[in-house]
């Protein structure tokens, strides 16, 4: 079901955003869509994956061990709270496995893969490393589910909030107006993927602005231009798929002051 309503989305933004593009120079490509699909399968994948079979296998357990894996989940409320929570939750979560790939640095060598990107674009929604999807597949998803929140109440998170990433990294105009400050829309993720630092370390929400708005990270996309250049200044990261996948093992020669040209003979 996820991948059919995400299939189906990536295809229609893919032919929307080549006729209706944000950016016209961002249709050109950057030779990177073969690796951007390849960490899609092998990064996002098999890293949601491997997150997911953590919390299947640990989850039991450690109910089991801290309150006799009795279900705190409240299924009485009604619907919409309970999927508030899950929103609150799950966001919260994401918003620090975010922001503390930002702050460690150990962490940031998993995450600037998915910022090594000069444009915009559906197909970089999934280019993200092994390590940094399995640990947010975690900080998502791993309290609700210690908590017994049934899996049918998580797809009400899931499937709209990978339609917004989908969205928040697409080369569309896509306008949300006063829920820019609700949603984190593409707006607000594009300045989070701005090469400029005041606008980098912004806006870590998944599919809400509360917690940056709480923590005090929210830039707002009303009020703020959209940023003229996205990546990452000095941007180690190379270009060949495998040392890309690969490139946090390589960090300290990917990172290494570039040799000075020597100095031409004086006459
Ligand atoms: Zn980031
Ligand atoms: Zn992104």
């Amino acid at each position: 079901m996820l991948n059919v309503v995400t299939s189906a989305f990536f295809v229609l933004i893919a032919v929307l955003e080549y006729l209706l593009p944000h950016r016209e120079d961002w249709r050109a490509s950057d030779g990177q869509v073969l690796h951007d699909l390849g960490h899609s399968w092998f990064g996002t994948g098999l890293g949601g994956l491997a997150g997911n079979l953590t919390i299947g296998f640990l989850a039991p357990l450690l109910a089991a061990a801290l309150w006799g894996g009795q279900a705190w989940w409240p299924s009485d409320l009604p619907f919409v709270l309970q999927l508030g929570i899950v929103y609150l939750v799950a966001d919260f979560g994401r918003y620090w496995q975010h922001r503390i790939h930002h702050l460690v640095p150990f962490l940031w060598r998993f995450h600037a893969l998915h910022h090594s990107v000069e444009r915009m674009s559906v197909f970089k929604t999934s280019r993200s490393h092994f390590v940094e999807r399995y640990l947010q597949q975690v900080f998502m998803f791993g309290l609700l589910i210690l908590l017994g929140c049934p899996l049918e109440m998580l797809v009400w998170y899931i499937i709209p909030n990978s339609v917004i990433g989908l969205l928040d990294h697409s080369n569309l105009d896509v306008q949300l107006g006063p829920l820019e400050r609700v949603i984190m829309g593409p707006k607000g993720h594009r300045l989070h993927h701005s090469a400029a630092p005041e606008d980098m370390d912004t806006n870590f929400g998944s599919a809400i602005v509360l917690w940056d708005v709480v923590f005090r990270t929210f830039r707002d996309p009303t009020r703020v231009p959209q940023p003229e250049v996205v990546g990452i200044r000095d941007d180690p990261i190379p270009s060949d798929f495998l040392r890309q996948y690969f490139s946090p093992f390589l960090w300290a020669r990917l990172t290494a002051p570039k040799p000075a040209l020597e100095a031409a003979p004086e006459e």
